[in-house]
C-alpha cells in the first residue's frame, strides 16, 4: 500500500509494549489495560496485527500456540495475561470449565516476576524435574515461577513441543 512501510520491532520492543499494557490486581490477574474487544479480551496490536491479549502473553512465556487449541483461563477473567491463569484447551475444555469453573479459585499465581522463560530454560527446568531431588517449589523458586508453572510445565501443559523433544531423548518420568 502506497505511503505505508512496515515497521520491524525487536521482540524486546513488542515484550515491552505488551508488558507496558499490564496492571498487576490485587487478586493476582495480570490485567491488560489496554483496548479491549466486545467479550472482554485485550486487544494487543503487535506487528501490524491485531491479536488477542492473552494470546499474546501465552506466546510469550510457553511458545508457539499448538494449532486449533484455544488460550483458557483458570479465573474466568477475559483480560488477564498472567500465564500462571492460562492453560490451552479446546472448546469442549472451554464448556466443561464454565460448568466446573470454581474449583480453580486459588490457583492465584500472585508475584509472578513476568520471567520470560525460553526453551533453553524449560530444557533446564526438565533436567532439575529428572535429575535432581529439588521439589518443584524449589524449581520454581529458582526459575522465579510458580509451582503451577513447573507442574504444567512437567505434564507438557506448558512447552509441549520441549516435553516432546525431550521424552523423545531422555525423559522418563
Ligand atoms: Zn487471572
Amino acid at each position: 500500500m502506497p505511503g505505508w512501510t512496515t515497521v520491524k520491532f525487536t521482540v524486546e520492543q513488542r515484550l515491552e509494549a505488551f508488558f507496558s499494557k499490564i496492571v498487576v490486581q490485587e487478586s493476582g490477574c495480570h490485567e491488560f489495560v489496554g483496548a479491549r474487544n466486545e467479550d472482554g479480551y485485550g486487544n494487543f496490536w503487535d506487528e501490524g496485527i491485531c491479536k488477542k491479549a492473552h494470546r499474546f502473553a501465552w506466546e510469550a512465556f510457553f511458545g508457539r500456540i499448538p494449532e486449533g487449541k484455544l488460550v483458557l483461563h483458570t479465573c474466568d477473567n477475559p483480560p488477564c495475561c498472567n500465564p500462571d491463569h492460562l492453560y490451552l484447551g479446546t472448546d469442549a475444555d472451554n464448556s466443561k470449565d464454565k460448568m466446573d469453573r470454581g474449583r480453580f479459585a486459588s490457583v492465584a499465581g500472585a508475584n509472578n516476576p513476568a520471567a520470560f522463560v525460553t526453551e533453553d530454560h524449560v530444557r533446564d527446568i526438565y533436567a532439575h524435574l529428572r535429575y535432581t531431588t529439588m521439589t518443584q517449589q524449589a524449581i520454581a523458586d529458582k526459575f522465579l515461577l510458580t509451582k503451577g508453572h513447573i507442574n504444567n510445565i512437567k505434564a507438557g501443559r506448558a512447552w509441549p513441543q520441549i516435553q516432546m523433544e525431550i521424552t523423545d531423548a531422555t525423559y522418563v518420568d
